[in-house]
C-alpha cells in the first residue's frame, strides 16, 4: 500500500523566526484542520511552502528543515518575487476574484502567468522527487491548478486527486479568463477532480463542453487516452472537537461574559475581511433593522470578528475602509451612553473565544456574496450542543446546499436580509430547536473525516 502525499500552497504550520532560532505552530484554517487528522494518522507526507521569508539566515533554514522533517513536511521554497507574483497577484488578485464572480476586480492587463506556471512546476518537481511507485497524490486548491498536468508529465502512472476549495464559476464568467483552457487542462492531469457542490461541478462540465467538446458520463469524462472522474464532496468540519470545546469550562465562562447583559440579543459574524464575505451589505441590513424595527434599539448587539487578510492588496484595503466607515457610522448614529450597537473586532480570536461566540450567539450571520463552502456556518452548528441558536445563511455559500434548514437569504437584498434577521430574532423557541436539530444531524454525520475518506476512497476505486 503506497503512501498519501498531500500538496497545498502552504504547509499546515506557521513559522516564526527569531534570528537563527525558529518556532513552529500548527495553523488553524479549514484546510489545515481538515487534513491534519489524515496526516497525523498515516505515513503521509505534506508538500507546500513554509511561509518562511526568503531572507532567513542559513542557520534558521537548517533549524526549520529539521523540524519539518520530524513532522513529515516537505518545503517548496519560494522567493519574495514568486510569492508576490504567483500568490498575491495571480492567485489572490486574479483567480480568487474571478472564481468568486467579481470580474470587475480583474486588472486590465494580467501579467505573471509564466510565474504561476513555473511555481506550479516547482511543486510538481518536488512531488516527483518524493513520490514512490504506488503513492497517491492529493493536490489542493486554486494556487496549484496546473500541478496535476505538470506532475502527470513527470509521472504518467501516478494516482492524482485534486480538490478545489473555492467555487468554480459559471462558464459565462469563467470564459472571460484569458488563460481559461490552459487552467482547465492543468486540472485534467488528475484522475479525480473534486468540488464542494454539484453546482460547481456542473459549471466545470459546462466549461469542458464549450472548450473541448467533451461530455461527462456517469461522473467520468474521456480525455485523450485517460479518463478523469469529476465528483462533488462537500467539506465538513471536525464536529466532535467543536462539540467538546463548546462544553469546556473556559468557553462557558467566556460565553457567560458575552451574555452578561441579559436583555440584549446577540448577533455574531465571523469572517476573514474579504470582499466575498458580503460585510458591507450585512452591516447595511443591520442598520436597516434598527431603522425599521426601532423596538430593537438597545436590545441587540452585533459582534463582528473581521480577521485581517491579504492586506497588501488594494481591494482588501478598500473593503476594510468601507467596513470601518459603516461600523463608525452605525455606532455614531444609534449608539447611546449605555449601548453600542456593533462591537467590531479586527483581529483573529483564539479557539476559546471563537467557541464562546458560537455558543453565545442568538443568531449567526453568514452572508457571503459567494463562498466555496463556508466552514464558520458548520462550526457554529457543531458548537450548539444546547440545540438552540439560529443560522442566517446566504444562498450563495456552498453550505446552503446542505444546510437547508437555516434561514436562507439573498446577500444582495439588504431589505430582505434585514427582515430575515428580525425573523431570526423573533423565531419561536420550538422552531429554532427543530431547525437546529436538523442542522446538527447533518453536520455531525457529514464531518471532515467523512469528507477526506470519501474523496480518497473515490480516488483509489
Ligand atoms: N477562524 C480562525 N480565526 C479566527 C476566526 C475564524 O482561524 O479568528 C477560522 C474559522 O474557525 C474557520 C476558518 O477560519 O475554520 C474560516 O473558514 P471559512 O470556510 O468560513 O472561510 P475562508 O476564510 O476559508 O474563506
Amino acid at each position: 500500500m503506497g503512501r498519501l502525499i498531500i500538496v497545498s500552497n502552504r504547509l499546515p504550520i506557521t513559522v516564526s523566526c527569531d534570528g537563527d532560532g525558529i518556532e513552529l505552530s500548527s495553523s488553524s484554517g479549514g484546510l489545515a484542520t481538515g487534513l491534519g487528522a489524515v496526516h497525523a494518522n498515516s505515513e503521509s507526507l505534506w508538500v507546500g511552502w513554509s511561509g518562511l521569508d526568503a531572507s532567513a539566515s542559513p542557520a534558521a533554514r537548517r533549524a526549520l528543515q529539521t523540524q519539518l522533517t520530524s513532522r513529515r513536511l516537505v518545503e517548496v521554497p519560494l522567493s519574495d518575487e514568486e510569492v508576490s507574483i504567483f500568490y498575491e497577484h495571480i492567485s489572490n488578485g486574479v483567480i480568487w476574484p474571478m472564481f468568486h464572480d467579481q470580474l470587475e476586480r480583474l486588472p486590465d492587463v494580467i501579467e505573471g502567468w509564466e510565474t504561476y506556471e513555473s511555481v506550479n512546476a516547482r511543486y510538481a518537481d518536488m512531488i516527483a522527487a518524493c513520490a514512490r511507485p504506488g503513492d497517491t497524490i492529493w493536490i489542493h486548491d486554486y494556487q496549484l491548478m496546473r500541478v496535476p498536468a505538470l506532475l502527470r508529465e513527470r509521472m504518467p502512472d501516478v494516482r492524482i486527486g485534486f480538490f478545489l476549495h473555492i467555487p468554480f464559476p459559471n462558464p459565462e464568467i469563467f470564459f472571460a479568463l484569458p488563460r481559461r483552457q490552459w487552467l482547465v487542462e492543468g486540472l485534467l492531469g488528475a484522475d479525480l477532480v473534486g468540488f464542494h457542490t454539484r453546482r460547481y461541478r456542473g459549471h466545470f462540465t459546462a466549461a469542458l463542453r464549450r472548450l473541448l467538446g467533451i461530455e461527462m458520463k456517469n461522473d467520468v469524462i474521456a480525455y485523450g487516452k485517460r479518463s478523469v472522474r469529476l465528483g462533488y464532496f462537500p467539506m465538513g468540519v471536525d464536529s466532535a472537537t467543536y462539540a467538546e470545546r463548546a462544553a469546556d469550562r473556559k468557553v462557558l465562562a467566556e460565553s457567560a461574559r458575552l451574555r452578561a447583559d441579559r436583555d440584549v440579543c446577540l448577533l455574531v459574524g465571523i469572517d476573514r475581511l474579504d470582499y466575498s464575505k458580503g460585510l458591507p451589505r450585512r452591516l447595511l441590513a443591520f442598520e436597516r433593522l434598527l431603522t425599521t424595527h426601532p423596538e430593537w434599539l438597545e436590545r441587540i448587539r452585533l459582534v463582528q470578528v473581521a480577521v485581517p487578510s491579504r492586506e497588501g492588496l488594494a481591494a482588501y484595503q478598500s473593503v476594510r475602509r468601507t467596513v470601518e466607515e459603516l461600523v463608525g457610522r452605525i455606532n455614531g448614529r444609534f449608539g447611546t451612553h449605555r449601548w453600542t450597537p456593533i462591537r467590531y473586532i479586527n483581529r483573529s480570536v483564539n479557539d476559546t473565544v471563537l467557541s464562546a461566540l458560537y455558543r453565545a450567539a442568538d443568531v449567526l450571520l453568514v452572508t457571503p456574496l459567494r463562498d466555496g463552502m463556508n466552514l464558520v456556518a458548520k462550526e457554529f452548528v457543531a458548537s450548539r450542543v444546547d440545540g438552540d441558536g439560529v443560522l442566517v445563511l446566504s444562498e450563495f455559500a456552498g453550505a446552503a446546499d446542505e444546510l437547508t434548514r437555516a434561514l436562507i437569504v439573498n446577500p444582495y437584498d439588504v431589505d430582505g436580509m434585514s427582515e430575515s434577521i428580525n425573523l431570526a430574532l423573533t423565531m419561536p423557541r420550538a422552531e429554532r430547536r427543530e431547525r437546529m436539530q436538523a442542522l446538527r444531524e447533518h453536520v455531525t454525520k457529514h464531518d471532515v473525516s467523512e469528507w477526506s475518506e470519501t474523496f480518497l476512497a473515490t480516488l483509489v476505486q
